[in-house]
């Protein structure tokens, strides 16, 4: 084993390059030697960078070229009680974020659904999905291939299900576009959030395609899966996670907290999110989901890209006999508690503060939890949210938290 100075230095003369640093030493002493070269040139100081409470090894399978941990400050909003299929009780959600006033609207809504007595959620679908795109010789050739995949989903998810122990092919849907063959593979991938799993299996599935068809694959990943970009086909036909969650606020208790009426706030939200996500062609109709499901994501381990498709989601809002109805659907939210970046240690500790870290029993109700809670939690988001546009008090939130 080298120390890391002498693999720094092995590094500026050309012996070895930044990524073999774990062939001659730990994982910590190879963090250690990329902060010593950076301390160097650009030359900076990393002290704090340097100071991970984990050991290097766990992270692995997370990242490449180690030099230390990234810390967000964490908090928790709650206790938010839920009411879901798979998720029951209160929970203190945990939230990283840097946007300051962002927990304390999370909590002031958990508080408003608190004195509902509590949100329903449940987990509309569940279809992680993947879809290679196959070349063919023309639009012809295209069709019989689409028409043979539409006949073979028992022979596709064979192949594709001898991948994976937990991994189920639910649906393999094809779309054609001149010569080319989308087939769009659903899976549902159980308490993983199952891009991996997806990935493996439909491998294998297109490698059926290929050798009973003429079609030739192009590419694993077609864009019509579609994973971190803004897609219409998420929005419509979910991806991951499909999830609602809603409340009925009592009118005098919309009053005390928001100090406004279940009218003005379905109006904020009528105007708002509805015409004015309209008029901008959005395909996120809600106030600030993403902020909810970004801060989570990063708390709890999953993939922060996919924050994209998880901010597709509609929040609908009535000023009903019995007070304020808010509910929030988010159609696209890839979640999971195994696999990915949920093994980490402060990301593990986390997924244990909602009682969610691991596999479920039976496997797939832990990933569904985890889903309900984050939906209950964008509620509180928008609950919170439209409450003080409505009450024109949100400069003063903001100002009374300092910023
Ligand atoms: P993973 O860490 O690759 O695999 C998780 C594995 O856990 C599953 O394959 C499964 O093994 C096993 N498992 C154990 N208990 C389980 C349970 N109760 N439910 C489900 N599975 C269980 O994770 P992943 O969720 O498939 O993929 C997530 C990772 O993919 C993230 O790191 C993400 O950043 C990354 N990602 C990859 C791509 C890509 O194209 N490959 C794209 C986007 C993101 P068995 O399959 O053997 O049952």
């Amino acid at each position: 084993m080298t120390d890391a100075a002498t693999l720094a230095e092995r590094v500026r003369a050309g012996e070895l390059r930044l990524y073999e640093l774990e062939d001659h030493a730990d994982a910590d002493t190879a963090a250690a030697a990329r902060r010593l070269l950076l301390a160097a040139e650009p030359g900076v100081d990393l002290e704090t960078i340097g100071e991970y409470a984990f050991p290097a090894e766990r992270a692995e399978s997370n990242v490449e070229n180690m030099i230390g941990a990234t810390q967000v400050p964490l908090g928790v909003a709650g206790p938010l009680p839920v009411d879901g299929e798979a998720a029951s009780g209160s929970v203190y959600l945990p939230l990283a974020t840097t946007e300051g006033a962002l927990v304390a609207s999370v909590n002031r809504g958990a508080g408003a659904i608190r004195a509902a007595g509590g949100a329903s959620t449940t987990v509309l679908q569940r279809g992680m999905t993947r879809a290679p795109v196959f070349e063919t010789s023309d639009v012809r050739e295209a069709a019989a291939v689409a028409d043979w995949v539409r006949g073979s989903l028992d022979r596709l998810a064979d192949a594709a299900e001898s991948t994976t122990s937990h991994g189920e092919l639910r649906e393999a849907t094809p779309y054609v576009v001149g010569d080319s063959v989308f087939v769009r593979f659903v899976y549902d991938t159980k308490d993983a959030m199952g891009m991996n799993m997806a990935t493996i299996a439909t491998r294998a599935a297109a490698d059926v395609i290929e050798s009973e068809t003429p079609a030739s694959m192009v590419a694993v990943s077609g864009n019509l899966c579609t994973d971190k970009k803004p897609a219409g086909i998420n929005a419509i036909e979910g991806r991951g996670r499909s999830v609602a969650a809603d409340v009925v606020l009592p009118a005098d208790a919309t009053e005390d907290r928001f100090g406004t009426t279940p009218e003005a706030i379905a109006e904020v939200n009528t105007r708002k999110n509805l015409l004015g996500s309209a008029k901008a062609a959005s395909l996120g109709f809600n106030a600030h989901v993403a902020n909810v499901v970004g801060a989570a994501f990063l708390a709890l381990g999953q993939d922060v890209a996919q924050v994209v498709e998880g901010a597709h989601a509609i929040t609908s809002v009535e000023a009903r006999e019995d007070g304020l109805y808010v509910s929030v659907t988010l159609p696209a939210l890839a979640v999971g508690t195994v696999g990915g970046g949920t093994g980490l240690p402060t990301q593990s500790e986390a997924l244990e503060i909602i009682g969610l870290a691991g596999g479920g029993d039976p496997p797939g109700t832990n990933g569904d939890a985890l889903a309900e809670v984050l939906a209950a939690g964008a509620l509180a988001g928008e609950l919170s949210l439209l409450g003080a546009l409505a009450g024109r008090h949100l400069a003063s939130a903001h100002a009374e938290h300092g910023r």
